[in-house]
């Protein structure tokens, strides 16, 4: 199955509609030796392929941009590939095909009383394949680490159109080199995820939700350390907002309920939870919190009565990138640091952004178990507009910003990727003897550089 270019413009252009790309279609082959052949085809014509999945990403990895204008290469989807095989509850693994949709697995998986503990905003479009290959985070990762961890094996077509298959989920397997785990991240540059099996876990029924106010983001760290000595491996979640993003969820988001009249400076989310029904996670969390609200660190707090009102806590944690992209030209910066060095890295992102771009709002929105806070400038459309080179600007404040973080020892991107976006960012910022190596898997892979060729690394040499 084909689209013709006629047909083309959803496909071609990122979810937040700011880069556009070309390619002569977008071919949907239905089995993994359907993909082995277009490839094949591909490879022998010099095209580049770009895979697309859901085209959830956020950092323009799925905009086909071919280097080399006689070659437009195409896109692949794996749309149709979207059968969820076999589940082995024993095991606690899924076998499924990558252009399985992550809110289908979650229900698949709910039927055979397992759960895939992967968490994140855009379960209704985000496909296997495109997850693994941007190993997605999300809101879970505190509790069940990120798609990486959540991988137990992996079919791939290769570029040359041959298929490499490992998809027996063994525990142990000492074989030597785990080749899997380079296709995780690799944003589609080293060959098309075709198939995946997929690690779950019991379910957990027995859940308690808390939104609370806290005073700073110090305070949140209070929370989270009480919480940890309390009840460690029943986090699930634990989200700190800031004022400003809320403000907009609240502007932009109808159907969110917000459990207090004002919005506070400081909001945090906390999600536990339990396989066994015996544990009395409500009052771990009660307990926490009265202790924390004594100490002045917590100054409210909303304990989630019904699974409603937990889901509404979260509908409006949920709401917060339509919110944004609605809003105006958000400058969206994916960090990490060590969880310790949160605050000080809003405290020094603020201070940075006060005085070279006092035009923007930030806006705080962080997954605080993992140090990762996605810290975004927010900028008026009419004054972006107005702006003679915007790229040049985007690309001064994310410098500036990913500085910081780099200066508190950690990453420029935590779970994003890079994509077309952060390429330079890559180059500036990683070791260049990292960087070398990764060039090197590349040309191993891929020496003829037609695998979604511009995204991740900018040379190969
Ligand atoms: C509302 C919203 C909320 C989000 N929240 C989070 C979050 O909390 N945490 C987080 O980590 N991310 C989040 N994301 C971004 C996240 O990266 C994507 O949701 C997801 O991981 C990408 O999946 P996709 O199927 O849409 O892939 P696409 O966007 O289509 O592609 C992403 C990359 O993978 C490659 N690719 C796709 N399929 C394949 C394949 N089969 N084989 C090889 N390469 C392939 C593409 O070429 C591209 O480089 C969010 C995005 C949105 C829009």
């Amino acid at each position: 199955m084909v689209v013709d270019p006629h047909g083309m413009e959803p496909w071609i252009t990122d979810w937040r509609e700011r880069r556009r790309g070309k390619a002569l279609c977008v071919v949907l082959p239905a089995s993994t030796s359907e993909v082995a052949a277009v490839v094949a085809l591909c490879a022998a014509q010099g095209q580049p392929v770009f895979p697309i999945g859901g085209n959830t990403g956020l950092c323009y990895g799925a905009v086909p941009e071919s280097r080399k204008p006689d070659k437009p290469g195409i896109m692949l989807s794996l749309r149709r590939m979207n059968r969820i095989g076999a589940i082995d509850r024993v095991t606690g693994v899924a076998t499924v095909e990558a252009g399985v949709v992550l809110a289908d697995l979650h229900q698949a998986a709910a039927a055979a009383e397992r759960q895939f503990p992967l968490q994140l905003g855009s379960e209704g479009s985000a496909q296997i394949g495109g997850l693994i290959s941007t190993n997605a985070g999300g809101t879970g990762v505190v509790r069940y680490g990120p798609m990486r961890d959540l991988v137990a094996g992996l079919e791939i077509v290769l570029p040359d159109g041959r298929v490499l298959s490992d998809l027996a989920a063994l525990r142990k397997d000492n074989t030597g080199y785990m080749l899997r785990h380079l296709f995780i991240g690799a944003e589609g540059t080293l060959g098309i995820i075709t198939g995946a099996a997929l690690r779950l876990h019991p379910q957990t029924r027995n859940t308690a939700h808390a939104w609370l106010s806290v005073a700073s983001p110090d305070a949140a760290l209070s929370l989270l350390s009480a919480l940890q000595e309390r009840a460690g491996s029943c986090i699930q979640a634990i989200e700190l907002m800031s004022a400003a993003q809320l403000e907009l969820v609240r502007r932009h988001a109808r159907h969110a309920r917000f459990p207090f009249a004002h919005i506070p400076a400081w909001s945090v989310l906390v999600e536990l939870g339990s396989e066994h029904p015996g544990m009395a996670l409500d009052d771990i969390l009660v307990d926490v919190l009265g202790i924390l609200m004594e100490a002045g660190e917590v100054t409210d707090a909303v304990v989630a009565a019904s699974e409603q009102q937990a889901a509404a806590f979260w509908h409006i944690r949920h709401s917060i990138s339509e919110a944004n992209k609605s809003e105006g030209v958000g400058i969206v910066h994916d960090v990490a640091v060590r969880p310790s060095d949160v605050p000080a890295f809003i405290a020094q992102a603020d201070e940075c952004a006060a005085r070279h771009f006092p035009e923007s709002r930030s806006q705080v929105v962080c997954h605080l178990g993992d140090g990762n806070v996605h810290y975004i400038l927010m900028f008026q459309r009419s004054f972006w507009s107005a702006l003679n080179d915007q790229e040049a600007y985007a690309l001064e404040i994310e410098r500036a910003i990913h500085d910081v973080a780099v200066g508190l020892g950690g990453t420029f991107s935590a779970e994003h990727g890079i994509g077309r976006k952060l390429t330079t960012e890559l180059s500036r910022l990683a070791d260049p003897l990292r960087y070398e190596l990764m060039a090197g898997v590349k040309r191993l892979f891929d020496p003829n550089e037609l695998m979604n060729p511009g995204a991740l690394l900018t040379q190969s040499a």
